[in-house]
C-alpha cells in the first residue's frame, strides 16, 4: 500500500510573522524539485495568515497547531476549524503532548477537537505517545492504544483516510534522543492493526508520523520503516535549511 509520505513542521511558539516569511522565502525554492511527498508548515498562530498567503501557489501546506473545537463563542482567546480554514490551513494538530501535559488536554478534548475539524473540512494529525516513566514501567503499547482509542473517539469510518496520526514518544521531544527506527516501527506497526480492527481497510491508507528529534540524520533510516509514513519535526524544522534536507531525504526514501 503506497502511501504519500507527510513531513510536518511544528515550529511551536517561534517565529514573528517576519521570520515565518523570511523562511518561506529561503524554503521554497529548496523544496520546489521534491516530488513524492506533502510537506506542512505549522507557525504560530499569529503567522497563519500571512504564511498562508505566502504559501499559496506552491506544493506546501499549512497547519495550525492547535484548535477550539467549538464553531464560535465566549471562548476567550480560542480559534475556531472555520477561522483556521480561512487562513487556508490543511492541517491542524490535536493533542500534542506539550498540550496534553501543560494545558491539561484529555483524549476527550482532543477527540473532540478532531471531529470538529474533519466536520469543517480540515485534516487532524491526532498525536499520542508515552512518557519515559511508561516506557521504562513497560506499558508503551497499552498507553498509545489507550490515547489512539480516546483521541478518535466518535470518528466515523469514512474520516479515517483524511487524518493523521503522530506517535512522539514524550522522552524525544526535543531530547535530542530519538526512538530506534525498531522501536518507532514497533508502535506503528501496533497502532495500525489497531486502526485496522477499528477502520477497517483505510487503516492502510492513513498516514503514521513518527515524530521526535527527527533530522537530516536520522529521516532515511526511520522513514525506511513499513509503517512510518512521514514525519512531525519541531527543532530540525525551524531551519530553512535543515528542514529542506529532512523534507529531500523523505523524498529520496519513496522514490
Ligand atoms: C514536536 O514537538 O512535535 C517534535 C517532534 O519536536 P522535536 O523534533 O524538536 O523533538
Amino acid at each position: 500500500m503506497s502511501r504519500v509520505p507527510l513531513m510536518a513542521a511544528n515550529w511551536k511558539m517561534h517565529k514573528t510573522v517576519a521570520e515565518a516569511l523570511a523562511f518561506a522565502e529561503d524554503f521554497l525554492p529548496r523544496v520546489a524539485d521534491l516530488q513524492g511527498l506533502e510537506i506542512a508548515l505549522a507557525p504560530p498562530a499569529t503567522a497563519l495568515h500571512a504564511l498562508g498567503q505566502a504559501l499559496a501557489g506552491s506544493a506546501v501546506a499549512l497547519a495550525a497547531q492547535n484548535v477550539n473545537a467549538e464553531p464560535a463563542g465566549a471562548f476567550t482567546g480560542e480559534i475556531s476549524p472555520g477561522m483556521l480554514a480561512e487562513t487556508g490551513c490543511r492541517y491542524v494538530l490535536v493533542g500534542h503532548s506539550e498540550r496534553r501535559r501543560l494545558y491539561g488536554e484529555t483524549d476527550d478534548a482532543v477527540a473532540a477537537k478532531a471531529r470538529a475539524l474533519l466536520e469543517a473540512g480540515l485534516r487532524p494529525i491526532v498525536c499520542l505517545g508515552e512518557s519515559l516513566e511508561e516506557r521504562e514501567a513497560g506499558h508503551t503499547l497499552a498507553v498509545c492504544e489507550a490515547q489512539l482509542e480516546g483521541s478518535l473517539a466518535g470518528i466515523a469510518p469514512e474520516h479515517a483516510p483524511e487524518f493523521v496520526v503522530a506517535y512522539e514518544p514524550v522522552w524525544a521531544i526535543g531530547t535530542g534522543r530519538t526512538a530506534t527506527p525498531e522501536i518507532a516501527q514497533e508502535v506503528h506497526g501496533f497502532l495500525r492493526d489497531r486502526l485496522r480492527g477499528r477502520f477497517g481497510a483505510s487503516a492502510d491508507v492513513l498516514r503514521l508520523l513518527y515524530g521526535g528529534s527527527m533530522k537530516p540524520a536520522n529521516t532515511g533510516a526511520l522513514l525506511a520503516q513499513p509503517d512510518l509514513d512521514g514525519g512531525l519535526v519541531g527543532g530540525a524544522s525551524l531551519d530553512p535549511e535543515s528542514f529542506a534536507m529532512v523534507c529531500r531525504s523523505a523524498a529520496s526514501r519513496r522514490a
